[in-house]
């Protein structure tokens, strides 16, 4: 009687609610642009995308004081998505405990970001010895505009 667990497997899965979580929309609209201006316009909802479990690789975050610009995660990122950007040098005065003042020129490095060419490897994140590199939790970020303010990390 091989058929029964599957008849009781077929009758507990009918009234079961779905696993998948229906984003954004319990049906699929006829235009998701038309869907998302109805969003705009408070005339519809989007059904919330479940939570991102641990270790989540989602948009890069970065943490431009902590870094040093030491130009590691360049090294390591497979896809070529981080570039350094090194500002003009500016002069910094210091003073020390005696009240002696001196001057130094200071060269500031940083890095930026293209996460429309980010693949979500992880690999800068796990070189980065300052924790100036995060994996985030966003993901909903596709966009029609590559170079969109979103879409540049720094
Ligand atoms: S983010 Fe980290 S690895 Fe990259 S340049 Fe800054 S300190 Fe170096
Ligand atoms: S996660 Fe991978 S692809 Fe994305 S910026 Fe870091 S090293 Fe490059």
């Amino acid at each position: 009687m091989a058929g029964l667990p599957m008849l009781r497997e077929i009758l507990v899965q009918s009234v079961k609610k779905p696993v998948t979580n229906l984003f954004p929309a319990v049906r699929l609209p006829k235009s998701i642009t038309g869907f998302l201006g109805s969003v705009a316009e408070g005339k519809a909802a989007v059904v919330p995308p479940v939570e991102t479990p641990p270790a989540f690789r989602g948009r890069i975050v970065y943490d431009r004081d902590a870094c040093n610009g030491c130009g590691l995660c360049l090294k390591v990122c497979p896809a070529h998505a981080i570039e350094q950007v090194v500002y003009p040098p500016v002069t910094v005065r210091m003073t020390d405990a005696e009240g002696n003042v001196s001057e130094k020129v200071k060269k500031e490095k940083r890095v930026r970001i293209y996460v429309s060419s980010c693949i979500f490897c992880g690999q800068c994140t796990d070189i980065c010895s300052r924790d100036a590199l995060r994996m985030g939790d966003a993901f909903l970020i596709a966009t029609e505009d590559r170079f969109a303010e979103e879409q540049i990390v720094e």
